[in-house]
């Protein structure tokens, strides 16, 4: 073991070597690994990643470099289980304390602390500053402090919770010890203040990126979301997903009516008791449920990686709420999606509950509903607009991973005079009714209070007859968010502007936009099923379920989704080659490499599909293990015959009615097998030559991540690796 004052170089190579082997990943996220150097240097620091972006790792690394023993601080239990269960799982010594210790399980803990058998220790605030805990811990060897969910220290943030203030004497208690704070929590001032609070020394700030690229955004008006939303988990079929209702009322209503078509859903708010929200939380992540239908009750405390689809089936109370909630989805990094489905009614269902709230606070409230109003109605980059909410910008363009980008909105043909029908029509009005009246009247409805005032008899009556009511609806709160119209007193009565009266003079330039079919376009980030057995990926779940049910713990602590697609990608067809997939570290392999192994060897016998795929090449471009003439799987021969001919993938596919994915591992393993040097049966010439100049320009690589970064997302994984198989075959 390296001491706290080992040049930095040993302790890098160590890191990365404990990281392998532990966890099996061969790279650092963005920031990690500068986050992994304080605390080797034993340099206070406040680290500040998205969800997902592997704050644990952070510490955990670390304390397993370090002489001694980690001390971890964490606001929730039910968190603090899932890590010790996931570290224990990789093989580590940790444990935890809190309340529901019993007393000899207490002692037990201190007992291993004593005798320094434990690399981590978790606590609860209030059970570190209890009794005499403190004293007992100044003798046991602390290598670091970690405070985790550290914006719970202060009273800017939004889940500030008193307890956490004491943890200043963190500080006194172990003067020499490097005091580390994590968050999610974006703004500048709780990031101050939790130094501060800490009592931290001119600490190191590590500030990532806020956006989440793996995450697809998309808006919709409320108006049928029942049917897209069915749609959206039909298309995720057995994966989990979250659905957010405003109201207890709509969550019971949704969950009751997916369960009627047959969905695995259950409700989770407030109102139910607390058995009920445990056993379905608990069936939730265990995966016996995969949708949960939950108010914003849910989700603290669930740190479920593959969650694939978060949806709001109503507008969030803030961005803040919008990105910690649609945040939950894919924090293993693999795409997901995030639907918003928005209506006006919904920031008055939030009024209404706010009314009973204090002034202060109902202040700071509406003001973030109404950023969040803005948000729906806007016509910008999602992620962009999101980033910027929390201070940072975006750099690229166009995100590929939104609705906008995507461009499944379309901007109607002419908005200016779109834009003056509807405000003429709010001035016949004499500026004194809401949206929906408003909308109602341009459509021409017949309703009787329309009748009545005469408003039938308007110029501007029928005059959008062709439209919805909603879709005029959305238009009309698009107009307000640009600043046309405002809406104003108690009731949302809708008056000009005075941009609004300029745009009726011909002056300024709205946007309106008509929602789209969307376009099946995939996102960029969608590339993480290339070459996946998706029905093999089926099996491999249901044997993680199994194992995970036996050792009663969530089933992603066995693997996570990431593990699962790469294992059904390479399909391992022996422990050696098991070791090699990535989030495989020692200890995993050892506990159930054979039994995926096994469960591999068999569907593919059973199937006929090929076994360790481009093994090393999918790892990356590191020179390959030379196999032996004979070392091809028996199904991919038939193939040979083809490719040797000149047959392109698609021709393959046909004549042997295999997966496309197959054939690629097929086409593999004839390129390696056979020495193949030209890639251009299979990629046209230009893009071999995109290929070759990108490898060259990014450098030996050990994955073929950054080469597809490089190319801007515009070339296949597949082309990438034939090309890199040929190349390495020619060197
Ligand atoms: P956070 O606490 O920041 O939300 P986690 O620590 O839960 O994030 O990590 C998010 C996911 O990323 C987990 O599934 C974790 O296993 C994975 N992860 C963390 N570090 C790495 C890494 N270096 N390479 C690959 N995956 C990683
Ligand atoms: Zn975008």
């Amino acid at each position: 073991m390296p001491s706290l004052t080992a040049p930095p170089q040993t302790g890098r190579s160590q890191l990365a070597e404990i990281v392998e082997h532990t966890w099996g990943y061969d790279s650092f996220l963005p920031l990690q690994r500068e986050a992994m150097e304080c605390c080797l240097a034993s340099r206070d620091s406040v680290v500040i990643l998205p969800t997902g972006g592997g704050k644990s790792l952070c510490f955990q690394a670390p304390a397993l470099c370090m002489e001694g023993m980690a001390l971890v601080v964490s606001p929730l239990i039910s968190l603090m289980k899932d890590q010790v269960d996931a570290l224990r799982a990789c093989g580590v010594a940790a444990a935890y304390i809190n309340s529901t210790l019993s007393t000899s399980e207490r002692r037990q803990v201190a007992e291993q602390i004593r005798r320094g058998e434990l690399k981590l220790l978790y606590a609860a605030p209030e059970r570190l500053l209890a009794d005499r805990t403190l004293d007992f811990l100044k003798n046991a060897n602390v290598s670091l402090v970690a405070v985790d969910e550290a914006h719970c220290i202060s009273a800017w943030g939004h889940d500030f919770r008193p307890e956490y203030r004491a943890l200043r004497v963190l500080k006194q208690a172990f003067p020499s010890v490097g005091i580390h704070a994590y968050t999610a929590t974006a703004s500048e001032q709780v990031r101050q203040d939790i130094a501060e609070q800490l009592g931290l020394e001119s600490p190191e700030m590590l500030v990532g990126s806020f956006d989440r690229p793996n995450l697809v955004y998309r808006l919709r008006p409320g108006s049928g979301k029942f049917a897209q939303m069915c749609e959206i988990i039909q298309r995720h079929q057995n994966a989990s997903g979250i659905v957010y209702c405003i109201s207890r009322k709509e969550v019971d209503r949704t969950a009751a009516s997916l369960c009627a078509l047959g969905h695995r859903a259950a409700p989770y708010h407030a109102g139910m008791s607390d058995q009920e929200r445990h056993d379905n939380q608990d069936a939730f992540i265990e995966e016996r449920v995969d949708v949960i239908v939950a108010t914003v009750a849910f989700g603290m405390g669930i740190d479920k990686s593959n969650v694939r689809y978060v949806i709001h089936a109503g507008m969030p109370k803030s961005l803040e709420h919008y990105q910690q909630e649609s945040g939950r989805a894919g924090r293993d990094g693999l795409e997901a999606e995030c639907w918003l489905f928005h209506s006006g009614n919904d920031a008055m269902t939030w009024k209404r509950m706010l009314d009973n709230s204090d002034p202060q606070a109902r202040d700071g409230a509406l003001r973030a509903l109404d950023a969040m109003e803005g948000f729906c109605q806007g016509v910008e980059c999602r992620h962009r607009a999101i980033v910027r909410y929390f201070g940072q910008e975006l750099e690229s363009d166009n995100c590929g991973a939104c609705d906008v980008c995507l461009d499944e909105l379309d901007q109607v043909a002419d908005p200016v005079i779109l834009a003056q029908k509807i405000l003429s029509c709010v001035a016949r009005l004499s500026e004194r009714f809401g949206a929906d009246y408003t909308a109602k009247v341009l459509a021409g409805s017949q309703e009787q209070r329309i009748v009545q005032q005469g408003h039938n008899q308007l110029s501007t009556y029928g005059l959008l007859k062709e439209h919805a009511v909603a879709t005029i609806r959305q238009w009309i709160e698009q107009l307000a968010s640009q600043g046309f119209v405002a809406k104003t007193g108690e009731f949302n009565v809708l008056q000009l502007t005075p941009a609004g009266r300029a745009l009726l003079k011909g002056q300024g330039s709205p946007q309106l936009l008509k929602p789209a079919e969307p376009q099946q376009r995939a996102p960029k980030a969608a590339d993480s099923w290339d070459g996946v057995d998706r029905d093999l990926f089926e099996v491999l779940r249901e044997l993680r379920g199994k194992l995970a049910a036996e050792l009663q713990v969530p089933a992603y602590i066995v693997f996570g989704d990431t593990a699962l697609r790469d294992m059904a990608r390479r399909r391992p067809s022996t422990t050696d080659a098991f070791r090699q997939v990535n989030g495989v570290g020692d200890k995993k392999l050892e506990d159930f490499g054979e039994a995926f192994v096994e469960a591999i060897v068999n569907y593919c016998r059973a199937n006929e599909v090929p076994m360790d795929i481009n093994t090393s090449a999918a790892r990356g471009l590191a020179p390959a293990k030379p196999q032996a003439a004979g070392d091809v799987s028996m199904s991919a021969l038939p193939a040979f015959e083809f490719f040797r001919r000149g047959a392109s993938v698609e021709e393959v596919m046909a004549n042997m009615n295999r997966a496309r994915s197959t054939v690629h591992g097929y086409l593999g393993e004839y390129l390696r097998h056979e020495l193949v040097l030209d890639p251009t049966p299979w990629v046209d010439a230009a893009t071999v030559r995109r290929i070759e100049t990108a490898i060259e320009e990014v450098g030996p690589q050990q994955r073929l991540a950054p080469i597809f970064e490089h190319l801007g997302g515009e070339v296949s994984y597949d082309d990438i690796r034939i090309v890199a198989a040929c190349l390495r075959n020619r060197s």
